[in-house]
């Protein structure tokens, strides 16, 4: 019987594990699908590199359907640091509106004055420390590329929106902070500072922490109105149980929704469309499906344009804000360093991101068996203010590829097709098929008061209706921020982390 069980080390939970591990009065078990690679020596390259992300040997290999009809990867981190220890490591925090408007849903805690302490608390940045917004002694270290160290399209990229007129951010987590300048990015050098490395690698040796990898939790145990603990898939077929006074659901915004329809928590007609008894009715359960939507502007490069693809992929960044729009920042512009095949014409990208998205999409249960993959709709650009702005962010965009020096660099434009026009009726219809995720769903198991007929878990991240059960990953978010999700995720495992650690009793422990 442990007193806290965490299902899923990745973002959220590497971070929960790790603050409330300090405790060392509270039993923790850290439950993971995939494997554990305890130190640097023995973690293989994919994860090591952050120059890109690792994208098949610790993924789940799931699709999801961004625009109706079409079907596309999804990839989601399969191993101990979960997505944090596969991605792109941008380390961007979102608008401070982001986290006044989860407050101002039910949800008081997450103001932006009360988010930001754990946002200080997480990291090491290491360009500016000092300032007040800014942590100097955090797990996860941050850095911005100094201009000497920037690919050529990237340092291009930063020319051109100086000509076209976008000022200068050296700090794009300043929190009013708009304009193009260098991503900070949780590496060091090629390491990928994940939540394995930055949380995990100082707290796996506390005896109060014990971390199973290899351990596909199948469903929660539920008795009488309260979680009593999980069963565990075994290599050999078995289900193993293990016990805990309280189980905290990390397993990411499409798993965790998933996982509690299987254990009998959600839609009372889908559950038992798939055979499974519903516990507690929560119609919230996988609606609120809140992303980036983003479509790309792809650049044959000139030929002898010295294109590498071990070099980082992405370095910079444009926050800025559609005109008209009341949202600060909704659109981000990013450079991406190579495109194509290795072995191909010389390539790049520059990506239209949409950042605050007004229409949502959904996860379903793939079935009642663990290993069947959650269904994804992501609905995107069906909202009409989703369209509009993202297709101003494609026209901007396309000006950056006519803008000196990139314009320089291209010797043709490879998507859109040149030949089929760029007016607005073919940017939207381009949109709406092909917009695909910035891989940062979230919103699935949404938090809010018990008066939400959307919400399932309170602020705190406790289940309503269900005790000895709390979510706390990117699912529990009301809204996607205006920023990569990764920071906010381990914000979200600081916060919790730390009331398990302060108080306990809060939770039943
Ligand atoms: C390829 C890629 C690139 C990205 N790039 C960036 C970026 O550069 N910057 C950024 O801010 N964000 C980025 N993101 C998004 C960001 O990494 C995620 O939003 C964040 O890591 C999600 O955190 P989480 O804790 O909610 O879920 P995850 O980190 O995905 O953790 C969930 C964990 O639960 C485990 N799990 C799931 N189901 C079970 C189960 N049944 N039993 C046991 N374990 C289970 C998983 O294996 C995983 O380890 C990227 C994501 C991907 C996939």
């Amino acid at each position: 019987m442990f007193d806290i069980l965490i299902v899923g080390a990745g973002s959220s939970g590497a971070a929960i594990a790790a603050r409330a591990s300090e405790n060392p009065n509270l039993s923790i078990c850290l439950v993971e699908a995939g494997p554990d690679y305890p130190d640097l020596s023995r973690t293989p390259r994919d994860l090591i590199n952050s120059h890109n992300n690792s994208y098949t040997d610790h993924d789940w290999k799931f699709r999801y359907e961004p625009t109706t009809g079409r079907s596309v990867a999804f990839p989601r981190g399969r191993v101990v640091g979960g997505s944090s220890a596969v991605n792109t490591t941008i380390a961007l925090r979102g608008m401070p509106e982001d986290y006044d408007e989860w407050a101002a849903a039910g949800n008081p805690e997450w103001a932006w004055d009360q988010v930001l302490p754990a946002f200080r608390r997480l990291e090491r940045d290491l360009d500016f420390g000092h300032e007040p917004w800014h942590g100097d002694a955090g797990p996860i270290s941050i850095r911005r590329y100094p201009r000497g160290e920037l690919t050529t399209p990237q340092a291009a990229f930063l020319d051109a929106a100086d000509r076209l007129g976008y000022p200068y951010c050296a700090d794009a987590n300043e929190p009013w902070g708009y304009g193009a300048g260098p991503h900070p990015m949780n590496k060091l050098g090629r390491l990928r500072v994940s939540c394995a490395v930055g949380y995990l690698a100082p707290a796996r040796i506390r005896p109060n922490l014990h971390i199973r990898s290899h351990s596909h939790v199948s469903r929660l145990v539920l008795d009488k109105g309260r979680c009593a603990g999980v069963e565990v898939l075994q290599a050999e077929g078995g289900i193993e149980r293990l016990n805990a006074r309280l189980v905290v659901v990390c397993a990411g915004a499409l798993q965790s929704p998933a996982l509690l329809m299987r254990s009998g928590i959600g839609e009372r007609t889908q559950l038992e469309n798939h055979g499974i008894t519903c516990v507690r009715e929560h119609p919230g359960v996988g609606k609120n499906l809140s992303d980036h939507p983003a479509l790309s502007v792809v650049c044959r490069g000139k030929d002898g344009l010295k294109v590498d693809h071990d070099a980082p992929i992405i370095q910079t960044i444009l926050r800025y804000t559609s005109p008209g729009s009341d949202k600060r920042n909704d659109l981000q512009i990013e450079q991406i360093s190579f495109a194509g095949k290795p072995d191909g014409p010389p390539m790049f990208a520059i990506a239209a991101v949409l950042e605050y998205q007004y229409g949502r999409g959904e996860v379903l249960l793939g079935g009642a068996d663990p290993l069947t993959a959650p269904i994804v709709h992501n609905r995107f650009c069906e909202d009409e203010r989703d369209l509009k702005r993202l297709v101003g962010c494609m026209r901007d965009t396309l000006g950056f590829a006519a803008t000196s020096p990139l314009a320089d660099m291209t010797h043709s434009i490879s998507f859109p097709d040149p030949a089929r026009g760029t007016d607005d009726a073919t940017l939207e219809t381009l949109c709406r098929r092909f917009s695909a995720s910035g891989y940062h769903p979230c919103g699935t198991v949404k938090m809010g008061p018990e008066n939400d007929p959307l919400a399932v878990v309170d602020q705190y991240g406790r289940c309503h209706g269900v005790d000895g059960l709390v979510i706390a990953d990117a699912s529990i978010m009301p809204s996607v921020p205006r920023a990569n999700t990764n920071l906010t995720c381990i914000m979200i495992g600081e916060k919790v982390g730390e009331w398990l650690r302060t108080r306990p009793t809060a939770y039943g422990l």
